[in-house]
């Protein structure tokens, strides 16, 4: 076992209570699963973890792009949530990381990796026009922003989100000016089921901290 488990809203660690997690700060929640460090090994541990749950990465990944970190939040037969990071450089931002976290309404993964103070991201979605869509199978998916003037967190992001297959879809990018390399209609993939190609991703590499 490569994940170990903890709180999807802190970073407290949680204690089994019975056939449930509990978390000092937050009571009982539903597990998070992270790697060490992002391996081939870990994300075929990742999928497995939350198996009937998607877990989305821009695909294809451009060149010198690597998954530096992941995270599922649930269990086998009751997925919650999935987060992916891919790391890699752009021209004009130099290094990037670009997460893509799904999940169902409640679960509080994605605020709390985009520092946003709300569990989901509100009333801004879907009012006016999008800053920026994706590609899920063959349905774009707009995404507005999420404002982070609110929150306490101080690091340099940009969030959109919107709403995918019925659950909220997240997207934070490192520095906040990487949101421009999203106007290049990203196609984000349902990985869960694709078992051999995995093998050719390139993983590993600093993780962002969240
Ligand atoms: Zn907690």
């Amino acid at each position: 076992m490569t994940l170990s488990v903890g709180c999807p809203r802190c970073a407290t660690p949680i204690a089994r209570a019975g056939e449930l997690w509990s978390c000092p700060d937050h009571g009982v929640v539903e597990p998070l699963w992270r790697p060490g460090e992002a391996s081939y090994d870990a994300f075929v541990e990742h999928l497995g973890a939350t198996a009937r749950f998607p877990t989305y990465l821009p695909w294809p990944l451009s060149p010198g792009w690597r998954v530096t970190d992941f995270a599922a939040v649930g269990t086998v037969d009751r997925g919650r949530a999935a987060m992916t990071c891919v790391s890699g450089t752009s021209a004009l931002d130099g290094p990037v990381d670009a997460l893509v976290i799904t999940e169902e309404p409640g679960t509080g993964l994605g605020a709390r990796i985009a520092g946003t103070r709300h569990d989901d991201p509100g009333v801004e979605i879907g009012e006016g026009p999008p800053a920026t869509r994706v590609r899920i199978d063959s349905k774009s998916v707009p995404l507005w922003p999420v404002s982070t003037s609110a929150s306490t967190a101080e690091w340099d992001r940009s969030v959109v989100a919107g709403e995918a297959d019925g659950r909220w879809l997240w997207m934070v990018l490192r520095p906040a000016s990487a949101l421009m390399l999203l106007r290049d209609d990203w196609i984000l993939r349902d990985v869960s089921g694709l078992g051999p190609p995995l093998v050719e991703l390139p993983f590993g590499g600093p993780a962002p901290a969240w």
